[in-house]
């Protein structure tokens, strides 16, 4: 079987050379993770953002959108906490002088240690056969306990140089565990430094007195300082929530993996405001909820998982990532964290303004609590490609790369292909496809066999061929081919738009989550 990093190196290669995904300034060597979307990109991205966002507002009475700005008074990050602590500890090493964030070479050092733990519990696994008790053996084999011991030591040490912002503690453990660059293999580092992740600019000329602001890390901001805003002129009550798609912007100090890890990306938002002391009844319920959005694409409901975090955030009083299993294991696609009253409460403080909501039924004013529900376009744009993608092997040497996207959210629906050049097919094939483009994404080709045309419909994941040929002239039917099985049938013209409709609308995926 291919390793799982060429199986991701083959799916990066096949996102660009079907125009889903571009390197930014690729004729100007790239920008370090900057991606721009290919035509065939932004198509899954738009139905992705449609699909996130018409389940939050159309499916809920009480959640709203906003489409705020991204540029805002830049008190919101000195209230919000991001320019003092929105950083990343960042260390050089002088002889590769690349750089690296020292919670990570610290966090792969601990990860080795279980590495080493689990090797020795497979060893024994494979020892022991059917008789190994897997607890027993990490209660009381030596090594076992001798590396468990040492990684929870180095965690310990590790997360109180967190907790206490130790950067020359942090610099310390890379010295002690002797950590070296995995580039030039040497140990020759520079201080800890924190890196703020903010994108800053100035805004007005310089004789007017320019104005430094930022490019928001978060959406989530825009929210918090319009929520009264949207509670008095949509005559909210509360609990209700209000939704934002947008761009957010993180100067991240390692980027990697592709749209995985970005420096301009785009988030989908909801902040639902809560009544104090209902928080966490309502941290539950959007854990479950959006767990549901998830899984109702289909795309394997083994491949998430929760991660409840331990260690949080000083504002929240509840956390959890939705998880994904990536090609390189399973990683974070949206964030759920109950955020407490702090961020309305110090923008109360730093704006002076009273933001306090009159809950009528209680008949006093409160700051509300905010469950925020947070998920990158990107991320969940990755895990649909990667989950989706399959090097097909159909047997007597023929083989397809098809990518099974669910049909709501394919870039393309239909394709509507002529089976020769002539003979009044392509006229008809055409007359189809003005028809259906009212309704559906659809392509017309006519280029090559009808067999490399399918190919090209299957590597961009379209669901649905639709063949004319010569009997189409005489009795107004053509072949419908469906992606994933590739199996044919005849169908009336006439009946293609109630077909197609019932396969590939947003509708059929909205309806399982009510
Ligand atoms: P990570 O730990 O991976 O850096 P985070 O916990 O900082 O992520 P949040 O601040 O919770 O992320 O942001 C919410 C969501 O925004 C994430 O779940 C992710 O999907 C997305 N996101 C965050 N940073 C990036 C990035 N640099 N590139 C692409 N998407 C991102």
């Amino acid at each position: 079987m291919a390793k799982q990093e060429d199986v991701f190196k083959t799916i990066v290669a096949h996102a660009k050379e079907y125009g889903f995904v571009f390197q930014s300034s690729e004729i100007y060597d790239g920008l370090s993770a900057v991606y721009d979307y290919g035509q065939n990109g932004v198509e899954l991205k738009n139905n992705i953002k449609r699909y996130w966002w018409e389940a939050m507002t159309m499916l809920n009475d009480n959640i709203v959108g906003i489409d705020s700005a991204i540029f805002m008074h830049p008190t919101i990050w000195k209230a919000s906490g991001h320019v003092d602590a929105f950083n990343d500890p960042l260390i050089d090493n002088k002889d590769s002088k690349k750089r690296y964030r020292a919670d990570v070479l610290i966090e792969d050092e601990i990860a080795k240690f279980d590495e080493k733990i689990n090797k020795e519990v497979a060893k024994a696994a494979k020892r022991f056969g059917e008789t190994f008790d897997e607890e027993m053996f990490r209660q009381t084999n030596p090594r076992v306990l001798e590396h468990t011991r040492k990684r929870d030591e180095l965690h310990q040490r590790y997360s109180d140089a967190m907790n206490a912002n130790d950067l020359s503690e942090l610099k310390q453990i890379i010295l002690d565990y002797e950590i070296v660059d995995p580039i030039s293999g040497t140990r020759n580092w520079t201080d800890v430094r924190q890196f703020n992740l903010m994108f800053k600019t100035e805004m007005g000329s310089t004789a007017d007195g320019a104005m430094e602001v930022y490019l928001r890390p978060e959406t989530a901001q825009g929210i918090f300082v319009n929520y009264l805003n949207v509670q008095k002129t949509g005559r909210m009550r509360i609990p209700f929530g209000i939704a934002q798609i947008g761009k957010a912007f993180r100067n991240e100090i390692v980027a990697r993996q592709f749209i995985f890890r970005m420096r301009e990306f785009e988030q989908m938002e909801m902040q639902f405001f809560v009544r104090p002391g209902e928080e966490l009844k309502w941290f539950d319920h959007w854990r479950q909820v959006r767990l549901r959005w998830h899984k109702a694409l289909g795309l394997g409901d083994e491949k998430y998982r929760y991660h409840d975090h331990e260690k949080l955030a000083h504002y929240a009083n509840a956390a959890t990532d939705i998880e994904f299993q990536m090609p390189f294991g399973f990683k974070e696609v949206e964030g759920i964290h109950s955020r407490t009253n702090f961020d309305l409460s110090q923008h109360e403080k730093y704006s002076g303004k009273n933001i306090k909501y009159f809950d009528p039924e209680l008949n006093e004013s409160y700051v509300p609590y905010v469950i925020e529900t947070s998920i990158g376009v990107d991320r969940m744009f990755l895990s649909v490609l990667c989950s989706c993608y399959e090097a097909q092997d159909l047997g007597n040497g023929d083989s397809r790369v098809v990518l099974h996207f669910p049909a709501p959210i394919a870039p393309v629906k239909c394709a509507v292909l002529p089976l020769v050049k002539k003979d009044g097919l392509p006229e008809k094939a055409r007359e189809i496809q003005h028809r259906l483009r009212f309704d559906f994404t659809c392509q017309y080709d006519e280029k090559d066999s009808i067999g490399k045309r399918y190919r090209r419909q299957d590597a961009i994941g379209t669901p649905f061929c639709i063949t004319v040929d010569h009997q189409t002239l005489e009795d107004g039917t053509v072949t419908l081919r469906e992606r994933d099985s590739m199996d044919q049938r005849r169908v009336a013209i006439d009946n293609l738009e109630k077909i197609l409709g019932e396969q590939v609308s947003l509708n059929s995926l909205l309806k399982k989550l009510v």
